[in-house]
Parts: C-alpha cells; sequence; structure tokens
C-alpha cells in the first residue's frame, strides 16, 4: 500500500509540474485553471507541491502570480513578500 501510494504521488508531482510548465506560457485565466487542476490535484493525492512551484501562485484564491499585473514582489530582510492584488493577501516566503 505505501508503494502505491508513493507510485501516486509521483505521477501526480509530474503532472503538477506540467501543469505549471504549461500556466507559464498560458494566458491568465487558463493559467488559473492550471494552478486550481495543480492544487485540486495536490490535496487528493496529498502531494506535496514543489518548493519552488509553491510561491508562483496564490494560496488564497489560486492565481498565477504573473509578478507586475496581479502580484507585487519584494525582497527584504532575506524575505519574498508577495502581495495578490486579486484577493489582496501577503505571502511571505523565507529566501534561501
Ligand atoms: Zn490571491
Amino acid at each position: 500500500m505505501k508503494e502505491k501510494n508513493a507510485k501516486i504521488r509521483e505521477t501526480a508531482e509530474r503532472q503538477i509540474r506540467e501543469l505549471f510548465r504549461q500556466a507559464e506560457s498560458a494566458r491568465q485565466e487558463l493559467a488559473d485553471r492550471y494552478v486550481k487542476l495543480a492544487w485540486s490535484l495536490s490535496t487528493k493525492t496529498k502531494t506535496p507541491i514543489p518548493r519552488e512551484l509553491k510561491r508562483r501562485f496564490c494560496r488564497k484564491c489560486l492565481s498565477y502570480f504573473v509578478p507586475g499585473r496581479n502580484c507585487r514582489v519584494r525582497v527584504s530582510k532575506g524575505k519574498v513578500v508577495c502581495y495578490c492584488l486579486n484577493c489582496r493577501t501577503f505571502r511571505r516566503f523565507v529566501y534561501k
């Protein structure tokens, strides 16, 4: 059973990465849909979204971040602060 879960997660992670890759070149509405799909895949299969992709979208409204368009990015004291212009929430990331 454990092995089966690992397999499911592996596939899910691959799909999540693929969705984000496509979101990168898609227009906003489509990119948002890809993020929502990736998110539901992640919650359904309990697969964590890869760290580097976590900062690419808003955790609250699940919109794909396009810096300068729907989010503002600031770097201060070793932290990255993303301000979502859709739902007006801040997200902080520790920069490593
Ligand atoms: Zn948002």
